[in-house]
């Protein structure tokens, strides 16, 4: 996964927000990162260290809120956690799912000064 092009996006997002609040400093930066989006968080938090380097959010601590994957089987509705090789639902074992969470990854909130 391309770690670099995420957190482009992700310093981008929090350097618009924090011009919108008028903020001088940003102090720290929440990130919803589903088990699935494929980004590890040392990778984001180095290229966000590297991103913001003379900008307002140089220095700002980073929160990683982990989100698990999830699953919803379109035969039962059971909503499970798919793992292994064969995703299949734990109840009736239906391959038919449509996956819920895990895929997040985007800025929740930000701390300014
Ligand atoms: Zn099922």
């Amino acid at each position: 996964m391309h770690e670099m092009t995420i957190t482009r996006s992700l310093v981008d997002i929090t350097l618009e927000e924090a011009g919108k609040a008028n903020a001088t400093k940003v102090t720290s930066v929440s990130i919803v990162l589903g088990e699935m989006s494929g980004a590890v968080d040392q990778s984001v938090e180095f290229y966000f260290e590297l991103m913001t380097r003379d900008t307002i959010a140089e220095g700002a601590k980073i929160n990683f809120r982990k989100v698990p994957n999830r699953a919803k089987c379109r035969k039962c509705g059971n909503i499970f956690k798919p793992g292994g090789i064969f995703w299949e639902c734990d109840k009736c074992h239906s391959m038919e799912m449509e996956i819920i969470s895990g895929r997040e990854l985007y800025v929740e909130s930000i701390e300014v000064d």
